[in-house]
């Protein structure tokens, strides 16, 4: 449909269908026509590109991904907006919406089934409700793609493109910077949307590396040393780690001085070499083998 990001084509399209907005399901459309070009080009979208969108909501971004790419799978969970987006994709034969939870669903089926010889990218204005996880889970679960180009809330944002061993940085910056690198594009004020949020968003991208930036013995080690890390930041290390994981306070200060990292150092001050390090130290991974269960 023309003129889609249009307010008052939104609008009328909207009270077509009498539909009101959700806000368990994090329900804010984009009403800023500029957005949605600038998003789809950043994210990639392109010949050759098969693009998977997390909430098409009524389809604005949608629109100008499916002018670009070869093909959009479109996942969407609120069943009322089918319809509209029957009506406001119609002129695409290269767009499918699948009504399911992103949380849920198989993506690397979906990617076998939907993207033959197709490089893939996430293109998405996320529910802010799910920030963490969807990427968490777009992460973790490996699956063949180059990257995640999303609208987050401001402060998701900075905190997630946050460089390792500053002040803003959390437990998925550090697991995100495993994965990936993380870069601002632009800021989008709540204007653009409708309702508008409280608060301020913006667009990252994060380009997936091809192999993992540091070495670790054990990955799932890994992510539980950063989570115990950020678990208290404002502490150090050795009372952190050792209030966080079921070891003995002696344990955990053998583990750090092997590993070279100050016991005294504090999560925020640490650069991902630096968790792997901690991570990779023998006795954490003889009695990981162990007290696996207690963890
Ligand atoms: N892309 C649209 C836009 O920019 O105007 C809508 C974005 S809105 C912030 C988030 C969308 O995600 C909504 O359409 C909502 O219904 C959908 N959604 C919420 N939870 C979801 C889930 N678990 N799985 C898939 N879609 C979900």
């Amino acid at each position: 449909m023309e003129k889609l990001s249009d307010i008052g084509t939104i609008k009328q399209i909207l009270s077509k269908y009498g539909f009101s907005f959700s806000k368990a399901l994090g329900q804010n459309f984009l009403i800023n026509p500029s957005v949605c070009p600038r998003m789809a080009e950043m994210g990639g979208a392109r010949e050759g590109v098969g693009v998977i969108e997390v909430g098409p909501g009524i389809g604005v971004l949608t629109y100008e991904l499916a002018k670009r790419a070869d093909k959009v799978i479109a996942i969407e969970l609120d069943k009322r907006l089918l319809p509209v987006l029957d009506e406001t994709l119609a002129e695409f034969d290269n767009v499918k919406v699948v009504n399911d939870d992103v949380l849920k669903i198989d993506l690397k089926k979906l990617i076998e089934e939907e993207f033959d010889g197709l490089d893939v990218v996430v293109c998405a204005n996320l529910p802010y409700y799910i920030t963490s996880p969807v990427i968490m889970k777009l992460l973790e679960e490996k699956l063949p793609i180059q990257s995640i180009t999303v609208m987050v809330q401001k402060e998701a944002a900075d905190r997630l493109c946050a460089p390792l061993g500053t002040r803003q940085t959390g437990a998925v910056t550090a697991a995100v910077n495993y994965y990936a690198n993380a870069e601002m594009l632009f800021k989008v004020s709540s204007g653009s949307f409708m309702p508008p949020p409280k608060v301020d968003s913006a667009v990252i991208r994060l380009d997936i590396h091809n192999e993992p930036t540091v070495e670790t013995d054990s990955e799932e080690m890994l992510f539980k040393v950063i989570k115990a890390a950020f678990a208290q930041r404002r502490k150090t290390l050795l009372n952190t780690l050792s209030n966080s994981m079921p070891y003995e306070k002696a344990q955990i200060a053998e583990a750090l001085s092997a590993s070279g990292v100050p016991s005294t150092a504090r999560a925020e001050q640490l650069k991902l070499e630096d968790f792997a390090s901690i991570a990779n130290e023998q006795n954490f991974l003889q009695l990981n083998e162990i007290d696996i269960e207690k963890y």
